[in-house]
């Protein structure tokens, strides 16, 4: 059986880019279920529908959403074209936090987060991974750190991609989809049963890598 690692966490924790490296480093696959929510996102901004749920559900069944890993990278793909850089803007962001307090949404992404787990050793990040996708993974981490040095992280992150922002327009945005996502009445984010809890504030990013892997591998070989 390959062995799952479920990664929960808020917004800008540094899942994606921590989840990755400690995947690399344990030679496993990498899945960010964010990007399956920022695809639907985008199809509802796209179709102007985002307000409207009884449309979005309608919709479900003219979106297909795709993840492959290409040259070690997660791509994620919308009716069958390459949206992986478009579905990381902030708007796109605040929509996938919206689509994503949807159940049938979520009921609709669910067999593709299961059918890679079942396939591969994986380090899934996302919201709900070890309380609804894979409630029976084998190591279960919660990710987290202070919401300011989040908003920090997420604004050089988006700098660099040339994204034109502020420091408190993220820190707003952040604390936002944090309400969203721990609010909501479908799968909200929670501290999964028998999840280990990973505080990032204090951490650099290679120390956080060595937190995670020493999680899992500790873990692992507790078994
Ligand atoms: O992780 P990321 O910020 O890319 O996720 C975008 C949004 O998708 C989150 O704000 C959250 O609302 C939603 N999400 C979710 N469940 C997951 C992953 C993401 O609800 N497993």
């Amino acid at each position: 059986m390959p062995i799952s690692v479920a990664v929960d966490g808020p917004v800008g924790a540094g899942k994606s880019t921590i989840a990755r490296a400690a995947a690399a480093r344990l030679g496993f696959v990498y899945c960010d279920t964010g990007a399956l929510y920022r695809a639907v996102g985008l199809y509802c901004v796209r179709q102007e529908i985002i307000d409207d749920k009884d449309k979005i559900e309608e919709c479900l069944d003219d979106i297909s959403v795709s993840l492959r890993i290409v040259n070690g990278y997660q791509k994620v793909y919308l009716n069958g074209d390459d949206v992986s850089a478009e579905i990381r803007f902030p708007a796109i962001s605040m929509a996938a936090s919206t689509v994503s307090a949807i159940p049938a949404v979520r009921n609709a992404l669910l067999g593709i987060q299961r059918k890679i787990a079942e396939e591969n050793d994986v380090i899934m990040d996302g919201r709900d991974i070890g309380t609804v996708v894979l409630p029976d993974a084998d190591v279960k981490i919660f990710l987290t750190a202070k919401a300011e040095i989040r908003a920090e992280r997420r604004y050089t992150e988006l700098r660099k991609k040339g994204v034109k922002t502020t420091y408190e327009q993220v820190l707003d945005d952040l604390k936002r989809r944090d309400y969203n996502d721990t609010h909501r009445a479908a799968a909200p984010l929670r501290l999964a049963e028998g999840a280990k809890l990973a505080d990032t504030s204090e951490l650099d990013f290679e120390q956080s890598v060595d937190l995670i892997c020493g999680i899992i591998e500790d873990t692992v070989n507790a078994e």
